[in-house]
């Protein structure tokens, strides 16, 4: 029970009286000017609290009892059954910042866990839930692009690419794959070595690349590494997680134009680049692992990431990991650290298969 002291104001009269109220479980008791009423606590009505104003307590006659015991009533309302007990708990909430602070927190880390997590995540079940018809139409028209705006024809010797399709198609029995229609295409583009992989299965290898690869199980490992990407369908999962992005940015901004602002674009790249180095880790365990399985030492795949980087360092070509997305600032940024982590990750299952 919880005894609160006050005045009492009649309704249509500016007389007041010093008064008391009881408030229990169920009933109301109201001592003031001599008399008693008595009722249910249901028919009270409570202002709501703000600050340290006097509470106004408004009986069903319409007079009403005015309280400055704030904390009383909400220690009252707190226990009991109110209508106006919703009012409560949201003073309660505004009033103790441990519980802003932690709402913040938590909105901040969910938020958080789902760009860093949850966009993949969906990003991947989207794009393995995509019929194979999907993916062969999203190859055919982009190669046609690329080879009109990018891509040169091919010198290498016929000869030379004959056996470099003889070995694709060894690579492509050992890792017993025929849901999708593989096929090697040989282009230049002005020298960069570098190999890419269409969404459909089609991979583009150039001709520097070719040239690059002293050895052929080094061409296998990066032949290797675009399967991967096709088999794991990171092209499509990179639009989504993308597409994704400007999405969650235009709701956060309300204006989707701002992505072009730097202090914007930047984070969201970084995100990107951070996706598509998930991605190239996925592709380089899948790629280390058929290797294991084929009988390639995957120590191939670590000298040819060293002679990617070598060339990097020499500000020749770009790193083997060119979807269209990455670019000068993200092989700055990214793939310097990253390629000597690919480097060691390869060695580590070199030396597993040693040992085994
Ligand atoms: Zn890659």
């Amino acid at each position: 029970m919880t005894d609160l002291a006050g005045h009492w104001y009649p309704e249509h009269s500016s007389a007041q009286a010093v008064a008391t109220l009881e408030l229990d479980q169920q009933t109301y008791r109201l001592q003031a000017d001599g008399q008693v009423f008595q009722g249910k606590q249901a028919t009270l009505n409570f202002s709501q609290r703000i600050g340290n104003i006097p509470r106004r307590i408004t009986f069903s006659d319409g007079s009403v009892f005015v309280c400055e015991d704030n904390d009383a009533i909400d220690r009252w309302l707190g226990q009991v059954h109110h209508h106006d007990g919703r009012f409560h708990l949201l003073h309660r909430l505004e009033s103790q910042w441990r519980w802003v602070i932690l709402s913040l927190v938590v909105v901040f880390v969910f938020s958080l866990g789902f760009i860093w997590k949850g966009i993949p995540w969906i990003s991947t079940e989207i794009a393995r839930s995509m019929p194979i018809e999907v993916y062969q139409k999203l190859g055919s028209g982009t190669l046609m692009g690329l080879d009109k705006w990018l891509l040169r024809d091919s010198e290498l010797p016929d000869e030379v690419q004959d056996r470099i399709n003889l070995r694709f198609e060894k690579i492509l029995n050992s890792i017993d794959q025929d849901e999708y229609h593989f096929q090697l295409h040989f282009r230049s583009m002005k020298n960069l070595a570098n190999a890419f992989a269409l969404p459909s299965g089609d991979i583009v290898v150039t001709d520097a690349l070719v040239a690059l690869a002293e050895r052929d199980e080094e061409l296998d490992s990066v032949l290797m590494h675009e399967i991967a990407h096709v088999v794991q369908r990171h092209g499509l999962q990179q639009i989504i997680h993308s597409s994704a992005l400007t999405v969650i940015i235009a709701l956060l901004l309300g204006d989707a134009t701002a992505i072009s602002n730097i202090a914007i674009a930047l984070p969201a790249f970084l995100l990107e680049s951070s996706y598509s180095r998930r991605h190239e880790t996925e592709a380089d365990d899948y790629a280390l692992e058929k290797m294991v399985q084929a009988g390639i030492d995957p120590v191939h795949f670590a000298n040819m990431m060293r002679k990617f980087m070598a060339l990097e360092a020499n500000g020749g070509a770009k790193a083997e990991n060119a979807s269209a997305t990455e670019n000068k600032i993200n092989s700055y940024l990214s793939s310097h650290p990253a390629t000597q982590e690919r480097i060691e990750r390869a060695l580590e299952y070199a030396g597993r298969r040693a040992g085994s």
